[in-house]
């Protein structure tokens, strides 16, 4: 199939573009768009062709369910069949943003959009693009990240031609997006409110807003018996083609171990690449370092993470060292990705 590629203003989307790709979700075909998490790959989150179209076209297991995308509080409403007082709160506090919520759902939702779940994740995207795009559809779209199954989520237009050019009706190219990491996903139909995925607002700040909230003990569990709740978190993700392992430990003790290792590894001929932050990039004698942005700047590591990871896979290293980012508020959602890419292969030095 060609796909249509067209480049649009985040904030003012070209009215004859949205149009058409409105119309194309709504024939059951596939666009993908720009959200400020990652970009999406959108289809009719009512129709159960569309849902399936989005499975073939990411390779994605079928059991692992989609998220519905709305563009106001109303659409909620049509397709769950209650949402509790806590979570309407948390609409109110982080609606529209990079929040996903869980709920039970009603008749109008295809168990093909929810992997044969009774249970439906819906997000209000704050990308003004993403929200007409959602206007222009059923006022449903089911998207998932943008990216082949098991490569890193895409944060720019390029990573989406790179993995989709050809499997989908449309990519639209609203530029790279701000946060870079996927949304927050929380679990509404247990006991206490459930974090299935950390993202760009963390428990303390849901915690503000309704009190307890509790972690899925199978997220940063390493191969343990006890299972995500998400059934996407348990598959392997993000993975380069290198072999990631990061090293944990004082600045000037990673920075020297590492650089041992790199000159062990180049006498056998194998070229490794760093992945470092701007006030550490200049310490390490690797071919190739690459810098998540400062330390100070957390946010920079997360909206650079997945585009690092996709650099590497252009490039010929056979092993690449990362550093770990407990940063304060973000660093549980980076380094469960990190994390992931790596296989869970962590050195303490
Ligand atoms: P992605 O759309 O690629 O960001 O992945 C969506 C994530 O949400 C996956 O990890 C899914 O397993 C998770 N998810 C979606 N719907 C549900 C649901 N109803 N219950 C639990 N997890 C869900
Ligand atoms: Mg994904």
């Amino acid at each position: 199939m060609e796909t249509i590629i067209e480049k649009i203003d985040p904030v003012h989307p070209d009215f004859a573009i949205m149009g058409q790709a409105g119309e194309i979700l709504r024939r059951g075909g596939l666009v993908a768009f720009p959200t400020e998490t990652v970009y999406g790959l959108g289809g009719d989150a009512l129709n159960p062709e569309a849902s399936e179209k989005i499975y073939k076209a990411k390779g994605r297991p079928s059991d692992n369910p989609l998220i519905v995308h709305i563009a106001d509080r109303e659409a909620l409403e049509g397709i769950v069949k209650e949402i509790p007082a806590k979570a309407l709160a948390l609409a109110e506090a982080f609606w529209p943003g990079p929040l996903t919520m869980i709920f039970e759902k009603n008749g109008r939702v295809p168990l093909a959009t929810t992997g044969g779940l009774d249970t439906v994740a819906v997000r209000m995207p704050g990308h003004a693009a993403a929200r007409e795009l959602i206007r222009r559809s059923t006022g449903y779209i089911a998207a998932p990240s943008a990216n082949v199954s098991g490569r890193p989520s895409p944060t720019k237009a390029v990573h989406v031609i790179e993995d989709l050019n050809g499997r989908v009706e449309m990519i639209l190219d609203g530029g790279p997006v701000g946060i870079g990491l996927e949304s927050t996903i929380v679990d509404f139909t247990g006991q206490t409110p459930m974090i299935l995925r950390p993202g760009y607002i963390s428990g303390g700040m849901m915690e503000r807003v309704i009190g307890p909230v509790c972690m899925d003990r199978g997220l940063m569990a390493e191969d343990s018996s006890v299972r995500p709740k998400a059934p996407g978190m348990k598959y392997r993700h993000y993975a380069p083609k290198a072999e990631l392992t990061i090293v944990e430990g004082e600045e000037n003790r990673v920075v020297e171990t590492v650089n041992g290792w790199i000159r062990e590894k180049e006498a056998l001929g194998l070229r490794c690449g760093v992945i470092a932050t701007d006030e550490t990039a200049g310490l390490y004698r690797a071919e190739t370092v690459m810098s998540m942005g400062s330390r100070e700047d957390e946010e920079s590591i997360a909206r650079h993470l997945f585009d690092v990871l996709r650099r590497f896979d252009f490039l010929d290293v056979a092993c690449i060292y990362s550093e770990s980012f407990h940063t304060p508020r973000m660093g549980q959602a980076i380094m469960n990705r990190l994390l992931k890419a790596a296989g869970h292969r962590v050195i303490r030095v």
